[in-house]
């Protein structure tokens, strides 16, 4: 039987729940920092809020790089499968 991939991301360790970024659409003020620091994290959107499209798709350190990067916190960690 073939192994079901749950998602396009490698998972990095077999501790069970992994940590991404999460972006607050409330909080967001679309100042595009967190996309230049992680750009294989979050993507801007239509509505002007970045969002974290890939959120574990970068080392921690980056991302949490661009979580002290966002100038109104609306970047948190959360766990992910
Ligand atoms: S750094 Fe913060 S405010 Fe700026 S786009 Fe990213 S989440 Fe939004």
């Amino acid at each position: 039987m073939d192994d079901a991939q749950p998602t396009d991301q490698t998972t990095s360790d077999n501790t069970g729940k992994k940590k991404g970024a999460y972006v607050d659409p409330a909080t967001c003020i679309g100042c595009t920092l967190c996309t230049q620091v992680c750009p294989n994290v979050y993507e801007m959107q239509d509505d002007g809020k970045s969002k974290a499209v890939n959120p574990t798709n970068d080392t921690e350190e980056k991302i949490q790089e661009s979580i002290e990067a966002c100038p109104v916190d609306a970047i948190s960690w959360k766990d992910v499968e």
